[in-house]
């Protein structure tokens, strides 16, 4: 434990060698040897010894030494409590957790102050709107694996939504990279890593199936859980428990709004492993960024809770078709041009706090007073919300969305209660409206009229001694005074008996009489008593709020579900998108498809097909780097994935079957956490698409064997393709550099050569990024090293090499190439390598002054001689 190291003294010695104080911050830090303590002394939290250290080094902030406890010196570092939130937040970013221990008795001068551990935050626990990112749910994640199968259950805590699901042990990776947990909780001899998440181990039999049904049915207020559809799900029950109770530990607080748990199936979603969530860029790009992704193009939601529900939904594509159809039929009413209530809805809920969270802070009872006045602002305007939607005729989703309205006394409640803008905290007062408490207003007159009083006071005492500049006043730490300048004192005025010298200053002195002093106390406890009965009364309204927890919770996911689907219909206008549709039929056909986050970066964006059925099963995919593979290969799978997310997609038209996984195998990347090489990261993910893969997944492979020689490479490719369009038989895009595969062809009846072209002009390439049937006819390899900046030197150099290769190539494969050698079919049969003459066409290019032309009519008029060329 790091408690024991040098810099931190044993705790056992605590009664004997250290200072109270001391001793009493070595008790609570003994329960928390792990984590960091913050503990409150004054207008500071302090962190001493090991945890200074540390703190210093991670907040950058100054590391000091001071005193001396059981003879040595105490290291410490501070921040101030008013900023505490954003070294807070810093820490849960880097994956730590900090205990909050706060100054909770009175000051009685005599031993420490009472103190007590108030709040634990964790990176997975966050409910606090100062330490969470808006636009993405914080969720903690619990994992329990027993006999290969996986327990998984998962909180968000801001929002009280707990799901379960079993899956296979394989799945891990993949599971976590569509949670993308920010804390996970796994048992002690939960061998498997995951990398890049902050991980707290439990004691194995905290996750024990049978007390954790007891737990979790104590919590949902239910006699067992057969309600919630989990029975015989002992691996997701012991996770869910062990969930709850660590929850449950770091809240110190009921968690009235955690009321269920729903059970996710496997087959509930469309599959996607994780390499594929990052290759498709749904929410974070390959390098993790946040932008450009599909979510930060699409996200054109209007509250924070939409937000969250637009990337929720990106992540998990829905394989029920009337879940779909719900949500496009719901965004076409939306985005009807009759209408505009997508405006008209945007109008009202933009204006929205997050009241998710809001929501969920009421039920911790940590909720602040802008919190509430928040929730007033978004209540008062729900009913509007709700006509206009009720105007909305046929689709269900919004007739359900619109049944949210809650009932309108909670608003009431709200507005009568909390003033328009409420100071920050509770401890300041000013939240309570005036006229809401006669008590209250009692207590604030009393200090309010004062002033008044004190007037009137000073005009008496000025009579009584005949002094005209006396004067009533009063300072914080003083109290209470009259002051009289020493230069009428100076005049020798005797001054009434019950006069009792407070201060001397150099020009005055200050007095007080017994009425004066009646006066303070009463007025200064009336302050005091004022705080606190406010701070009951905004108690009283959490209480109040507390029983409608969960139909708030509903009003939030309606508006934020609302907010989704008007993103949807906006959307659909802003990038010209359609409706897909869903056939019986095995096939996905995209007519004119886009691939979005390019097609917003290019000036002009050249739209492809895509056909698959089981006559055409897999597209080998030919062409020169940078002729726009993988663009092509991610458009038709991104298409895949908006359409089951119930969105609108960029093509002309689209016609899908049924799916029931997207993987894929894109680009080389070093895992360098996991010391993986670049190929054993490309053949693992090729193991998992080889061995998950059914007829109805779509699998995207890109460039198969590049991390290993030619030969090796070459011959896996092979094998691979030949495998999945032969046994597997799924829809495939399978794009290589092997030009030798486009002959695969010749055997296999449901596979099909189309490529993506260039054309040379003089020494230059142009990329046309058009898909055409049948195998590219050169790889233009020394083309594009140029274009990337290759000195000239280096490429004439290549140029020779690469004519000594070919025609050694060709003296030692006498009846063919490499490709002849790994087939047993006849050599025969293979169609010639196709040369390319260009000369006239870059002359006839040339001829149409590119420079002229917009870069879209220069492509076309490219494409128009391209083609004519190839016809003759
Ligand atoms: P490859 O996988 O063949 O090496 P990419 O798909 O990475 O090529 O595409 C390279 C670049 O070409 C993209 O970054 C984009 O700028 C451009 N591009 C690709 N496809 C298209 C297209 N259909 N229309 C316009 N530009 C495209």
């Amino acid at each position: 434990m790091q408690n024991q190291n040098i810099d931190s003294p044993k705790t056992k010695s605590v009664a004997t060698t250290h200072t109270p104080m001391m001793a009493q911050y070595l008790a609570i830090k003994a329960e928390y040897p792990d984590t960091l303590v913050f503990y409150r002394m004054g207008d500071f939290y302090e962190l001493f010894f090991a945890d200074a250290i540390k703190a210093a080094k991670l907040l950058d902030i100054t590391l000091t030494q001071r005193g001396n406890s059981n003879g040595a010196p105490i290291k410490m570092a501070g921040v101030p409590f008013h900023s505490v939130e954003g070294y807070l937040a810093k820490l849960v970013k880097l994956g730590e957790s900090a205990v909050i221990v706060e100054q909770v008795g009175e000051v009685t001068g005599k031993g420490p102050v009472e103190r007590a551990v108030t709040r634990i935050i964790t990176p997975g626990t966050l409910t606090d709107s100062a330490l969470m990112p808006d636009a993405r749910d914080v969720l903690i994640v619990a994992v329990w694996a027993q006999d290969q199968t996986l327990g998984i259950a998962t909180l968000s805590l801001a929002s009280g939504r707990f799901r379960v699901m079993e899956t296979s042990a394989r799945a891990l990776a993949a599971e976590m990279e569509r949670l993308q947990p920010a804390e996970l909780i796994v048992a002690e001899s939960f061998a498997a890593s995951v990398a890049h998440i902050s991980i707290k181990r439990l004691a194995d039999w905290q996750f024990d199936s049978g007390s954790a049904t007891k737990m979790l049915a104590k919590q949902f207020g239910t006699k067992d859980l057969a309600g919630f559809g989990c029975e015989g799900m002992d691996k997701a029950i012991a996770a869910a428990g062990a969930l709850l109770h660590y929850v449950q530990q770091t809240q110190r607080a009921a968690l009235p709004h955690i009321t269920g748990l729903t059970v996710e199936r496997d087959d509930d979603f469309i599959r996607m492993d994780a390499a594929t969530r990052r290759n498709l860029e749904i929410s974070e790009t390959i390098n993790r960024d946040a932008a450009p992704t599909l979510f930060s193009l699409l996200n054109t939601t209007v509250t924070s809770m939409g937000a969250r529900m637009m990337r929720d939904w990106l992540h998990h594509p829905l394989r029920d078709r009337n879940l779909i159809a719900e949500r496009l039929t719901a965004s076409a009413a939306l985005g009807d041009q009759a209408r505009t209530y997508v405006a008209d809805i945007r109008h009202i809920v933009g204006e929205w706090a997050d009241i998710e969270r809001i929501v969920t802070r009421v039920a911790l009872k940590t909720a602040r007073p802008r919190d509430l006045a928040a929730l007033r602002d978004a209540l008062a305007a729900a009913p509007s919300l709700h006509r206009l939607l009720s105007d909305i005729e046929t689709p269900a989703l919004v007739r359900r969305l619109s049944h949210f309205c809650p009932e309108s006394h909670i608003h009431a409640a709200l507005a009568a209660a909390v003033k328009d803008e409420p100071s920050i905290t509770i401890r300041d007062g000013g939240v309570i409206r005036d006229g809401f408490d006669v008590e209250l207003d009692e207590l604030r007159g009393l200090q309010s009229n004062a002033s008044g009083y004190l007037l009137e006071l000073e005009a008496r005492e000025r009579a009584r001694t005949g002094i005209a500049s006396l004067k009533v006043e009063y300072n914080r730490v003083h109290g209470f005074y009259i002051e009289i300048t020493q230069g009428q004192l100076d005049k020798g005025t005797t001054l009434p008996d019950d006069y009792r010298r407070r201060q001397t200053l150099k020009n005055a002195e200050r007095f007080i009489t017994p009425e004066l002093k009646t006066f303070e106390d009463k007025a200064l406890s009336a302050g005091e008593r004022a705080l606190k009965k406010e701070k009951l009364l905004f108690d009283l309204l959490l209480d109040e709020l507390l029983p409608h927890v969960a139909a708030l919770h509903l009003l939030a996911r309606a508006v934020a579900e609302l907010d989704v689907l008007c993103a949807n219909a906006a959307n659909a206008r802003e990038f010209d998108l359609v409706a897909p549709e869903f056939i019986n039929d095995d096939r996905i056909h995209i007519d004119g498809g886009r691939h979005l986050v390019v097609e917003s970066q290019v000036q002009s964006f050249i739209a492809n097909d895509c056909d698959l059925s089981r006559s055409r099963q897999l597209l080998l995919i030919t062409g020169p780097n940078m002729g726009g593979k993988s663009t092509y290969m991610r458009q038709v799978a991104q298409i895949v994935l908006l359409a089951h997310t119930g969105s609108f997609v960029p093509a002309r038209s689209a016609a899908l079957g049924r799916i029931d996984a997207i993987m894929t195998r894109i680009g080389s990347s070093d895992d360098l956490a996991g010391g993986r090489s670049t190929f054993m990261v490309e053949m693992t993910e090729a193991a998992a698409i080889l061995n998950n893969a059914t007829m109805n997944s779509l699998v995207l492979i890109d460039e198969i064997g590049r991390g290993t020689s030619t030969f090796d490479g070459l011959s896996l490719a092979y094998a691979i393709a030949r495998h999945l369009a032969e046994t597997t038989r799924c829809y495939c895009l399978f794009a290589t550099h092997y030009f030798e595969l486009t002959r695969l062809n010749a055997e296999l009846s449901n596979l099909a050569n189309v490529h993506l072209d260039a054309v040379e002009m003089k020494d230059k390439i142009v990329f046309l990024h058009k898909l055409e049937s049948g195998p590219a006819n050169q790889s233009y390899g020394l083309q594009v090293a140029q274009l990337a900046g290759v000195p000239k030197s280096i490429v004439r150099t290549a140029k020779k090499q690469l004519g000594e290769l070919e025609q050694a190539q060709a003296g030692r494969h006498p009846q063919g190439d490499l490709f002849s050698a790994l087939t047993t079919s006849n050599p025969s049969n293979t169609p010639p390598m196709l040369g390319f003459e260009h000369t006239a066409l870059a002359d006839a290019v040339d001829d149409l002054k590119p420079d002229e032309l917009s870069p879209k009519d220069a492509l076309d008029a490219i494409y128009r001689l391209k083609k004519l060329r190839d016809a003759s």
